[in-house]
């Protein structure tokens, strides 16, 4: 539906998924807003029944082929029925009103059947209400995503994740067999549903004509708790923290002088080993065997012919929760969902988020203080230096991670610093450049072992954005920061976290190259939140932060453009004989006004206007006088007035500068430190 309406002099149109789809603004604030209006627009857009309208529009939206339910049955013995939307008519959904997702998916569709099917890629995690420092429980949430490996570069998108199903933790929390049931209840939706993704596939509508696509499972990316609550794996808990070794053992179990676990044949290696070399693969084959073993001790239990205690040490040794409602347990399912091999580390939640990031620099920080560095001194710091428009909303706020509440939580937390994703990497290169400076000579050893981490995460950038090609490469840069950060700091904190970072070359090797996270879903995450924390009535919130979240994902793919284009406001300029913007996006690469580029040739320009001319995209820029060369990752340069034209035909044109600051120098002159 739209609410259209006719002014005096031309016809005007609210888009009601535009309006749905809106952030932070209930239907109650848009019926305000509209009520506002002069009489004929007020009377023209139904402004006083627009929130009926708003709600009939999102019914349509979530129509009778969207909408499926599940019954969950609850601890108390009630039954919760879920409302959500089946996968497959979500994607006919989107692609439908995509233009975008239907040249893509029309690609990828030549060749597709059921012997050469898609990659399906899930996601869920919990989306915490609130803030980052102040969780509020009751309106946080967990949301389900799929999307497809074959996207390649478009899944740093998030316009590429589709999400499918809102449910709020507190009834996920109550639910028997918790959220490896839920995730087991979706596989067979995907999977044994007259309409299943891998045995009769998805019929589409791709612009030339109707397609059936195949496709088959592949990855489950998820944060550790959550991989753990799908799996029933008992994670850090248990005696076999890591999934995917067949002989890693938890952190001290072997060398605990009182109580050691027998280890004759030296099998066991306990998992704060630095080397993946000492490691044994484990099995899809021997994890079910696992619990197909547990299941029979269960009804030994049962018949009293074993105690409880026993079954729980049998479960502490194998690493699992026995759950005879879990996803593993469910012997149907073994044909199309394979833990071990799907099962995949998030890098931005091993290395970012409160992860060996969070940890390298709390201890960082805590050295600093032996040298009377106190954290303000990185916050000042953090004050002077300016992000390209992509990063800056980012950017600007990142000087309050060092503050009296950030340190008192990461004290809290084992000592792990609290960020962001994206804070991590906005202010890692800063702090190694300052640290680079100044404390090279005091604390050579830390100043290495941040540099070393610095160098993983920027080549799996590098990775992820297809710059760098050479997957094992990463194995070497993984275990030599984990043994630098041993030798200054030791490894009593580290967490399974740190083990994880050893399994991200293989992964990556098996993802053909292609860096999976859940970077794009952050952000994402910020749109299905900005829902949840306006929602009153929580009795119909999943329904209600789903219904909002598609129009808004509807919304964005429509005008989503996955090929080279000018973004927003483009203008003719007769003088240049071509159309002019303030931004461009190529390839995943957005370049706006007042970024900084640099050129293959190490050339460092301003941009002044993004422009296409003839299909090819252009800058016209202001060179920069170089003064000093790029070491350790910085130049220092001075600005010039001399207009240079650069075309932009591959986004390897360009590479945007990171960040830059401002500073006088040693001649007295205006000049800029830019990181690279
Ligand atoms: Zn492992």
């Amino acid at each position: 539906m739209a609410v259209v309406g006719a002014s005096e002099t031309k016809r005007f149109k609210l888009d009601a998924s535009y309006l749905i789809g809106l952030r932070r603004v209930s239907y109650r604030s848009i019926r305000a807003v509209l009520q506002a209006l002069p009489g004929d627009l007020r009377k023209a857009c139904n402004a006083d029944n627009v929130e009926t309208d708003l709600k009939k529009a999102a019914n349509a939206i979530f129509d009778d082929e969207l909408r499926t339910t599940i019954e969950l049955p609850l601890d108390d013995g009630t039954t919760f029925t879920w409302n959500l939307a089946r996968p497959q008519a979500v994607l006919r959904k989107f692609a439908a009103k995509s233009p975008a997702l239907q040249r893509v998916l029309g690609a990828l569709a030549v060749g597709n059947s059921f012997r050469n099917p898609l990659s399906i890629v899930h996601y869920n995690d919990e989306v915490t209400s609130g803030n980052l420092l102040a969780p509020v429980r009751g309106r946080s949430f967990t949301a389900f995503r799929f999307s497809f490996m074959e996207f390649g570069k478009l899944l740093a998108a998030q316009q590429f994740w589709f999400e499918y199903a809102i449910l709020r933790s507190s009834v996920l929390d109550e639910v028997v067999g918790g959220e490896s049931f839920v995730q087991r209840k979706l596989q067979h939706l995907f999977f044994t549903s007259t309409e299943s993704f891998q045995l009769v596939g998805v019929h589409l509508a791709l612009g030339t004509g109707t397609k059936v696509v195949f496709a088959r499972n592949t990855n489950l990316i998820a944060d550790m708790a959550a991989a753990s609550a799908c799996l029933d794996l008992k994670s850090a808990s248990g005696l076999k923290p890591c999934v995917k070794c067949a002989n890693g053992v938890k952190k001290g179990v072997l060398s605990d002088a009182a109580h050691p676990v027998p280890n004759p044949d030296n099998h066991l290696v306990e998992i704060t080993t630095a080397t993946l070399r000492d490691f044994v693969p484990n099995t899809n084959k021997a994890l079910w065997e696992n619990v197909d073993e547990l299941r029979r001790m269960k009804n030994s239990v049962r018949k009293k012919k074993m105690t409880k205690a026993s079954f729980e040490l049998a479960e502490m040794a194998c690493g699992l929760v026995f759950n005879s409602d879990g996803l593993i347990a469910d012997a149907k399912l073994r044909r199309y969902f394979k833990p071990v091999d799907m099962h995949t580390e998030d890098w931005a939640h091993v290395y970012l988020c409160k992860g060996v990031g969070g940890d390298e620099l709390a201890h960082l920080m805590g050295r600093l203080r032996e040298f009377g560095i106190k954290y303000d001194i990185l916050r000042e710091e953090l004050k002077l230096w300016k992000w390209p428009k992509v990063h800056h909303g980012t950017g600007k706020g990142t000087w309050r991670l060092f503050s009296e509440t950030r340190a008192a939580a990461a004290q809290k937390e084992d000592g792990s610093w609290k960020s962001s994703a994206s804070e991590m990497l906005t202010i890692a290169p800063i702090i190694l450049d300052w640290i680079c400076r100044n404390m090279n000579t005091q604390m050579p050893g830390e100043v290495e072992s941040f540099r070393r981490f610095c160098e993983v995460i920027d080549y799996i950038q590098g990775l992820k954005r297809q710059i760098h090609r050479d997957v094992p490469k990463l194995q070497r840069l993984v275990e030599r920061h984990l043994q630098q950060h041993w030798l200054v700091y030791g490894n009593d904190h580290w967490t399974p976290k740190w083990h994880a970072t050893l399994h991200l070359q293989a992964q990556i090797t098996r993802d053909k190259g292609i860096v999976l996270d859940t970077m794009a879903n952050e952000r994402d995450h910020q749109v299905a939140k900005s829902y949840g924390d306006i929602m009153k009535n929580l009795g119909f919130f999943d329904e209600h932060v789903l219904k909002r979240s598609l129009a808004y994902q509807i919304n964005e793919l429509e005008h989503f453009e996955e090929r080279p284009s000018l973004v927003e406001t483009a203008i003719w300029n007769e003088d240049l004989g071509a159309t002019t913007a303030s931004k461009m996006s190529i390839e995943g690469v957005h370049i706006a006004v007042g970024d900084f580029v640099r050129t293959p040739a190490g050339e460092v320009l301003e941009v002044k206007l993004c422009g296409l001319a003839d299909d090819d995209l252009f800058l016209i820029t202001d060179a920069c006088e170089k003064r000093s060369e790029a070491t350790a990752g910085s130049i220092d340069v001075r600005r010039k007035l001399d207009l240079t034209l650069v075309w932009v035909r591959r986004w390897t044109d360009v590479a945007l500068i990171r960040c830059w600051k401002p500073f006088i120098d040693s001649e007295g002159e205006d000049a800029l430190r830019m990181l690279v």
